[in-house]
């Protein structure tokens, strides 16, 4: 697994800047927002609901099952701790708490994506309801050396706060493998999971302090509402594969194009027999090399069009103002020879090693129609245009730029 340190950083920096801003502004945020304390009470709940049902919707098990441990922590916490009526066993009730909820955010990281409403989704509602029950039962029923054997730490590593040692020790060795996971797969859904974990654990820490814990908890619920929201945003704009723009964030660039733009079109050349020949896994390896080299276009934007059709749009650009970066995009394409990958290495080194074949090189090529605003108005005309001029391409011989004219 690749380390990819700046990703890795730069995954965690946006969900730490808002909390930092929490921790930062806490002292006039709690004074600003405790006449409000009965209002504040209620956002969690609402915002955790609401993040629950996008992520139902969605089929995002891992942002559900975070935002429910939010909530049953937000709800154990008013039922036990926060309420007016002193509950005599609100001590081990958030002692318990400080080692469940930790751990099980942790654990639900960590499960593979998998569904809610199925039977994955199931098991893991069933292991949360279970530690429920079993909390339900311990704190009817305490044993009494329970509250000792919580606090005891075998590390002297304690830090002065109401969360007892052994789940010091616990957040403690969580943080470590949740840390690890954000540098091995540095997205911004794991960045934003840390930084939840980091959220929930100082709400624990702050709960004499009501108004701060769940602002500390709201924190971390939107974090995950955010990152939820900017991963539909991607499915719908950004394709999976290349992670170019998509045919919709296409429609959208067109629509806010000025009177003089052009609009190129790009098909792989003989794309079906590569596939026939090589496999489909290695024909998708080749359309990310290729997105890889459209991206670094000068003066335009890439897209996927579909299939193994990319589109560009030069904003301001005529299309012989064009027809240089495309010229140089498509001698660069045909001079890079592509190295298969083979797929599977085997994890032991053979005793009688074959001497190895070199991976197959290929050539890949490009034909590119493209058109401007001089011939149409409409973006659909300029793109048929486009795509007349790459059809023409294709019929002289391909691996080559021409102009509609
Ligand atoms: P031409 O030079 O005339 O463009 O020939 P071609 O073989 O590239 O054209 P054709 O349109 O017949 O074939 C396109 C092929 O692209 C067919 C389809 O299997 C393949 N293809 C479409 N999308 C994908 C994809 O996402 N991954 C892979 N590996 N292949 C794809
Ligand atoms: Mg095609
Ligand atoms: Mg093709």
């Amino acid at each position: 697994m690749a380390l990819d340190l700046q990703r890795s950083l730069k995954s965690l920096l946006l969900p730490a800047l808002l909390l930092l801003a929490v921790y930062l502004l806490q002292q006039p945020l709690s004074e600003q927002l405790l006449p409000l304390d009965k209002t504040l009470a209620r956002l969690p709940y609402a915002l955790f609901i609401t993040g629950m049902a996008f992520a139902l919707l969605f089929r995002h098990s891992r942002e559900f099952f975070n935002l429910l441990i939010l909530l049953l922590t937000v709800l154990v916490l008013d039922i036990a701790v926060w309420s007016a009526a002193p509950n005599p066993q609100s001590a081990l009730i958030h002692a318990l708490l400080c080692l469940l909820a930790p751990v099980n955010l942790v654990v639900n990281d960590l499960w593979r994506e998998r569904g809610i409403l199925n039977r994955y989704g199931l098991q893991r509602t069933a292991v949360i309801a279970s530690q429920v029950l079993l909390a339900f039962w311990i704190v009817h029923n305490p044993p009494g050396e329970l509250a000792e054997s919580l606090a005891f730490t075998p590390l002297p590593i304690v830090v002065a706060s109401p969360v007892p040692a052994l789940a010091q020790l616990a957040i403690l060795i969580c943080s470590i493998v949740l840390l690890v996971y954000v540098f091995t797969h540095p997205t911004l859904l794991q960045g934003t999971l840390f930084i939840t974990f980091v959220a929930l654990v100082l709400a624990l820490h702050q709960v004499e302090a009501p108004v701060m814990a769940q602002l500390y908890l709201l924190s971390g619920g939107l974090l995950i509402l955010l990152a939820l929201l900017f991963n539909i945003r991607q499915l719908a704009y950004y394709d999976e594969l290349t992670g170019l723009p998509s045919r919709r964030s296409l429609r959208q660039t067109l629509l806010s194009q000025g009177s003089r733009y052009s609009l190129a079109m790009v098909d792989v050349d003989h794309f079906k027999k590569l596939n026939d020949t090589y496999g489909h896994d290695v024909g998708d390896q080749v359309l990310k090399m290729l997105a890889t080299h459209l991206r670094r276009i000068k003066g335009g934007k890439a897209f996927r069009y579909g299939g193994e059709e990319f589109t560009l749009v030069f904003p301001g650009k005529l299309a012989d103002e064009a027809q240089a970066p495309l010229e140089q995009l498509r001698e660069t394409i045909a001079s890079t020879p592509f190295k298969v990958r083979h797929k599977s290495r085997p994890a032991k080194r053979p005793e009688n090693p074959q001497p190895k074949s070199d991976p197959p090189e290929l050539s890949i090529s490009v034909s590119i129609g493209v058109a401007d605003t001089t011939l149409a108005d409409d973006p659909q005309s300029i793109m048929k245009r486009a795509d007349q001029a790459l059809y023409q391409g294709k019929k002289k011989g391909r691996n080559r730029v021409v102009v509609a004219g």
